[in-house]
């Protein structure tokens, strides 16, 4: 087999676990951007390491695991539940993810994120060991490590620790704030000069690159120059690699039987009225709100649009035990439920929020109908909605509103329009102007966006990541 050997490590596997029995499992693959991405990549072959998702405490359980994931190419690492509230729920998802998407903590949630950060973020550490290991076991020699996301920043370090000759590579999916935000992290040095092990570490966007470097020049004193970050001689390279989507993966959901029959199905039950869609999760970073308020804004200001648009508004469901995510979601009910009641009539309303997922199928559909699609994330490492909205746009041609702070907008900017989503007057604004587009200038802005969207595949962007990493290790090499 002269197939290089990829161990790709990620908090959780590409699959969800069901216990059957003392000793069987079910397992569903869920087929996500990453998963394709990684299947397509070309004299590759790519093992999964990371988390099942599920406490499994008890030995017989854990071997069935070990073996029903094996035949998916998965390797487990199985955390505990104490673990996993501190490192995943806590560290993790109280403190990096909102400090990365620039987002406060509620008033009453601080003081008692400061007191718990020193065990949570020992956890965290304790964690990334526990990766490590599972990874150290299944290494081979010449094998590439890709570490991903926020959650496994200690991970570098870990590895090279255990052998220094390990290719590392790190890819954050999130943004990296500024500097300024991310130096008020306790645990500041610590991180960087963990991911700084990597030999390749990895951003959506220049900015991110950017903020990351400026981090290291900052808090570490270190030396940032156009390739990365140099520690004595020892260079750390830094890159932005924007993700892309399995664009053909969504043009052929649109040609099967059942999807066009569903895309029919739409299109009459909205006839004569403009559909315009938003798909989240339902987080604080993705400035569902503001969307709303600014689709009240254009209703009120546009009255004769009042009975010729719809908002589909698909809210998936995220982190329910949550009190900030529980707020957030009667927030949402309560602007929706005034909305419908002003605008609303007997046989219509303006706007379907929908608090639940849909599957791949119905989501190709909606997003094919879609005359106006509309991204108003406060944050957002890249918005792979963006991508897909755009992919399944072949025949329509519709208009994508974006907001100028997902990772997206350095991609899409030349054919979306973009907005400040804290601005609702200019989104309304862009409502109007999209709604309003000529088919001339619709079309333009589609080809830009398409054209993008077809040529910077998923693939090619796991591709690029370990084609890079390969010849980093090699360059380096050579400088010694
Ligand atoms: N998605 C899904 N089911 C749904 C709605 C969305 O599987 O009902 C998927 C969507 O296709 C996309 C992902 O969820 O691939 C959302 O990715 P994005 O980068 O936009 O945001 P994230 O949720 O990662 O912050």
């Amino acid at each position: 087999n002269m197939k290089q050997r990829l161990l790709v490590v990620a908090n959780r596997l590409p699959v969800s676990a069901v216990r059957r029995g003392e000793d069987s499992w079910s397992l569903e693959i869920s087929a996500g951007g990453l998963v394709s991405a990684l299947l397509g990549v070309k004299d590759v072959d790519a093992k999964w390491i990371g988390w099942a998702g599920v406490n499994v405490s008890d030995e017989v359980g854990q071997r069935a695991l070990v073996r029903a994931l094996a035949e998916k190419r998965c390797i487990p690492v199985f955390l505990d539940e104490e673990i996993v509230h501190q490192y995943y729920n806590g560290y993790c998802n109280n403190i990096l993810w909102p400090l990365f998407h620039y987002l406060g903590l509620p008033q009453e949630d601080r003081l008692a994120t400061t007191r718990n950060f020193e065990s949570q973020f020992n956890a965290y550490k304790r964690a990334n060991q526990m990766f490590a290991d599972v990874v150290n076991q299944h290494y081979q020699e010449g094998d590439v490590v890709w570490c991903h996301d926020y959650h496994l920043m200690f991970l570098p370090k870990c590895l090279k620790e255990h052998n220094s000759k390990m290719k590392v590579g790190w890819f954050l999916h999130t943004p990296f704030p500024s500097s300024e935000i991310y130096r008020t992290l306790p645990s500041r040095s610590d991180l960087l000069r963990s991911v700084l092990a990597a030999d390749l570490v990895g951003f959506h966007t220049y900015d991110y690159a950017r903020h990351f470097v400026s981090a290291c020049t900052r808090i570490l004193g270190l030396e940032g120059t156009p390739e990365g970050v140099e520690d004595q001689g020892r260079l750390t390279r830094v890159a932005a690699f924007p993700i892309g989507i399995d664009s053909e993966r969504f043009k052929r959901a649109l040609d099967l039987p059942a999807v066009k029959k569903h895309v029919q199905e739409l299109t009459q039950r909205f006839a004569g009225r403009k559909v315009m869609l938003g798909v989240d999760r339902l987080d604080m970073i993705k400035g569902i709100p503001q969307k709303i308020l600014a689709f009240e804004k254009f209703l009120e200001e546009n009255s004769d649009w009042r009975d010729k648009v719809v908002l589909l508004q698909i809210a998936v469901p995220t982190r329910t035990d949550v009190p900030e995510y529980q707020k957030l979601t009667s927030q949402v009910h309560e602007i929706v439920g005034r909305i419908n009641g002003r605008f609303g009539t007997l046989s219509a309303v303006p706007i379907h929020h929908l608090d639940r997922s849909l599957d791949f199928h119905a989501l190709c559909a909606l997003y094919a109908v879609t005359d106006v699609a509309l991204v108003t994330s406060l944050r957002d490492g890249m918005n792979l909605v963006s991508y897909e909205f755009v992919a399944c746009q072949g025949s329509k041609k519709g208009v994508l509103i974006l907001s100028e702070f997902a990772g997206a907008a350095q991609s899409l900017g030349a054919g979306a329009i973009l907005v400040n989503p804290w601005n609702i007057t200019e989104v309304a604004k862009s409502i109007e102007h999209a709604l309003k587009m000529t088919s001339e200038e619709r079309e333009k802005r589609h080809r830009h966006n398409y054209a993008h969207v077809t040529t910077h595949t998923a693939q090619d962007w796991a591709e690029t990541f370990v084609s890079e990493l390969n010849d980093t290790i090699v360059e380096a090499q050579l400088r010694t």
